[in-house]
């Protein structure tokens, strides 16, 4: 689905012309696209049709409680890494017994949370916390459910920073380690062994690898049964990459497929994990343009988003393809950075684009849906940007724009 049109020569997002939400709203602003966002879930839920998965939706792509609601709405779980992330989930409606939870430091208060409200399972990461996660279970009278969380050795080919299946990455239990591990939790008594996951990376446009760690993972499926523990669910971690650019869309169906097949005749019901591809494409920040300062080697674009708004670019030197709003006919086009006004030379939106504007245009920096908002920070003491939800022509605010009062208020003077 394209959730853009240029309609009179203006961009539109969703059927909303994006200059009306910077009138109303003001900039930088996200704005996401509810229908987009409902296509991207059933996409899932077709392509895995044959295998019935729960979709845990990973909230730290963006937690947005309208966000979380919908993705409720439509029958998702969720994955989430964080107490408070538990929290929005249950702020917004959403259900603890589809909740798994992963990530390597749990908290005792976190997991306690986790066991009163009742969620699905935790993915565990280590055997310190096997023995955590039980001593709090025990204390509290209960049973928690567990999944180990393998690191089945497999290349992502991913970005460094987000590729978590190699041996080096702090994630999961290594593949040798698992039968051990999983022998350490069936003697545990708070425990009670209900899965297994992986996740080896985010963003993987070559889908292999995942069919790679599935396979690894099954071998190990099957030992456990040979030893009398059967597990009840297999989850297969996050989701595929997204076409930020010229990068190939990743055939979700043929990697349906390949799961479907692998996990023929067996009982475990199927979960998944995805974050970036339910949102990211669903997402941009309307942006406007300060100045353009041309320079004798360099010209800039300087916007009034940030590298606090739009991590990425400066954390992994991701790529975000950037429209003009309302093109010019009759500006000529510079090849320029897109700069925001942090003091950090790490603060660019995009290198050598083409761009032909002036002050006060708006840019549409697309695939901004996933690890956006929610990597946003306050540095420069900047406020954090408004959230807007359209649908169909229709947009209302989801979040106001932080206020200065709101950045210091937690203050002692
Ligand atoms: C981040 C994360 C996900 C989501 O990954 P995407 O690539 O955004 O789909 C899923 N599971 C875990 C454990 C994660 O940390």
């Amino acid at each position: 689905m394209n959730s853009y049109q240029y309609s009179n020569n203006v961009l539109h997002f969703d059927g909303v012309a994006l200059p009306t939400l910077a009138q109303e709203y003001g900039t930088p602003l996200y704005v996401y696209s509810e229908t987009a966002l409902t296509t991207a879930f059933q996409s899932y839920e077709q392509a895995f049709a044959a295998n019935q998965p729960l979709i845990c939706y990973a909230v730290k792509a963006n937690g947005n409680l309208n966000v979380l609601k919908h993705f409720a709405a439509l029958g998702a779980g969720f994955d989430i890494v964080s107490g408070g992330e538990l929290q929005r989930v249950l702020a917004a409606g959403g259900d603890a017994s589809k909740v798994i939870f992963s990530g390597v430091g749990k908290s005792i208060d976190e997991i306690q949370l986790a066991l009163q409200v009742g969620v699905k399972c935790f993915n565990v990461e280590s055997l310190p916390e096997l023995d955590r996660i039980n001593a709090v279970a025990a204390e509290l009278g209960m049973t928690a459910p567990i999944s180990l969380r393998i690191n089945p050795d497999v290349d992502a080919q991913t970005h460094p920073y987000i590729s978590t299946g190699l041996k080096e990455n702090k994630f999961g239990i290594a593949f040798v380690d698992a039968m051990g591990a999983y022998r350490h939790a069936a003697a545990l008594p708070n425990l009670r062994i209900v899965g297994i996951d992986c996740h080896i990376g985010s963003q993987l446009i070559d889908l292999s690898p995942l069919a790679e760690a599935l396979e690894r993972l099954l071998v190990l499926v099957d030992q456990l049964a040979a030893e009398g523990i059967v597990l009840q669910h297999i989850d297969i971690g996050g989701g595929v990459g997204i076409v930020y650019n010229d990068e190939a869309q990743p055939d979700l169906q043929a990697y349906a497929d390949t799961v479907a097949r692998l996990l023929a005749g067996r009982p475990q019901h199927l979960v998944m994990e995805p974050g970036r591809s339910l949102v990211g494409n669903a997402g941009v920040l309307l942006t406007q343009v300060e100045f353009v300062k041309v320079g004798e080697s360099k010209n800039f674009v300087i916007v009034d988003a940030a590298m606090n708004d739009l991590m990425r670019p400066a954390l992994y030197q991701a790529y975000h393809a950037i429209a003009e709003v309302a093109p010019h006919a009759d500006v000529p086009a510079v090849l320029a950075d897109v700069v925001g006004p942090i003091c950090e030379t790490g603060d660019f939106l995009a290198k050598d684009r083409e761009l032909a504007v002036v002050a006060g245009d708006l840019l549409a920096v697309k695939s901004a849906g996933a690890y956006a908002a929610s990597m946003a920070s306050n540095y420069n003491t900047r406020t954090r940007a408004a959230e807007v939800m359209v649908k169909a022509g229709a947009h209302r605010l989801i979040r106001r724009r932080e206020t200065l009062s709101d950045l210091w208020k937690d203050e002692i003077l």
